[in-house]
């Protein structure tokens, strides 16, 4: 999804950061088991309910408003460990913001294609999801990850700063991986690092992790989301990810309910979700959501199939082929009558409804 303008940059000094990083990352482990775990109510409430199961029209139903707060969830939405309130901090200054360690994939330089403007582009390490069609499987395991300090990264931001500001478009951050939202505090405090120095917030995302855990703390520091829905139909979704839609529809009820601009983006898959019954649930989908600014139309590619072997897995798309140019203007075709507004890049198709 990248596209590279400048040689990337430098790796982090291990020696740096490893002593101290260990008994950080393994805290972080904790942290998020411990928030999973004291938030439990939060993930049932969070877990497909009837309507997520009863097929696609109920699978793009609005999503439930979230049941109120316990107090131990109130203060778990506010506060991360050392008391730093994420959820409602908004730091004008570098320095108000905390030094947080998380576990980083990757650094992919300079991105035209995942927000607006230039983006410098970071990938974490970490996913709760399991999609057939992931070019990434080797961002999976969180502790696979490089040990990378916020302030860190914040320095390499910084340094890039005059090559994100550039054209019409107000350039920054995007954070995509993996899943960030599965690393709240690291994320949150990327973000913050980025609105101290100007620059605009964006990650890439399918909404995974639970409301007052792990959005609470991120969303209130992001301008834009790229969100991924794999397929607005529950079986397919299940069928795609391994898990079930009623996190990621309780996601971007959130992301409407905040008013954050996103793209949808929705993979394209010959013979599996690029059936009639696809345009009409993406229809369906899309025909309430006032903050989508448009659908990303992304065609099956196999890019991913070398790192599944790398990683010593089938790949369970063995010999689907990628959409021909047609079928996927045929598509697009179908959401513009639908009234959905869609991109396609991959394509070099470039259409709005
Ligand atoms: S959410 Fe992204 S990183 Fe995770 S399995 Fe799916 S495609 Fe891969």
């Amino acid at each position: 999804m990248s596209l590279s303008l400048i040689s990337q940059l430098g790796p982090l000094s291990p020696s740096l950061l490893r002593p101290a990083a260990v008994p950080l990352l393994h805290a972080l482990q904790r942290g998020l088991a411990s928030s999973c775990a004291a938030t439990a109510a939060e993930a049932a409430s969070a877990q497909p309910a009837e309507a997520d199961t009863a097929g696609p029209s109920s699978a793009a139903a609005a999503a439930p408003e979230p049941p109120p707060l316990t107090e131990r969830q109130r203060r778990l939405s506010r506060q991360g460990r050392g008391g730093f309130d994420f959820a409602t901090a908004q730091p004008q200054r570098p320095e108000d913001v905390p030094d947080v360690v998380g576990s980083v994939h990757s650094i992919e330089s300079f991105s035209a294609v995942d927000g607006p403007g230039v983006r410098f582009l970071v990938f974490l390490q970490g996913c709760g999801l399991r999609c057939v069609f992931c070019s990434n499987p080797d961002t999976w395991h969180m502790a696979r990850g490089k040990l990378t300090s916020s302030k860190e990264l914040a320095k390499k931001l910084e340094r890039v700063k005059p090559y994100l500001t550039q054209g019409d478009h107000k350039g920054g951050i995007t954070l995509s991986g993996g899943e960030p939202l599965l690393q709240p505090e690291f994320t949150a405090a990327v973000l913050m690092e980025a609105h101290t120095r100007g620059l605009t917030t964006c990650i890439d995302t399918t909404g995974q992790g639970l409301k007052h855990s792990h959005w609470d703390k991120v969303l209130p520091h992001l301008d834009y989301a790229l969100f991924c829905i794999k397929s607005p139909i529950s079986e397919k979704y299940e069928w795609i990810t391994k898990r079930q839609i009623g996190p990621a529809l309780g996601f971007v009820g959130e992301l409407e309910r905040r008013g954050i601009p996103y793209w949808l983006r929705y993979v394209m898959m010959p013979g599996k979700t690029d059936q009639p019954e696809d345009v009409e649930a993406l229809v369906r989908f899309c025909a309430d959501k006032r903050s989508m600014q448009a659908l990303e139309l992304l065609p099956y590619h196999t890019l991913g199939v070398e790192k599944w072997q790398a990683e010593g897995k089938e790949y369970p798309l063995a010999g689907m082929p990628t959409p021909s140019q047609d079928e996927v203007q045929r598509f697009v075709e179908g959401l513009k009558a639908g009234g959905v507004p869609v991109l396609c890049n991959k394509m070099h198709l470039k259409t709005e409804a």
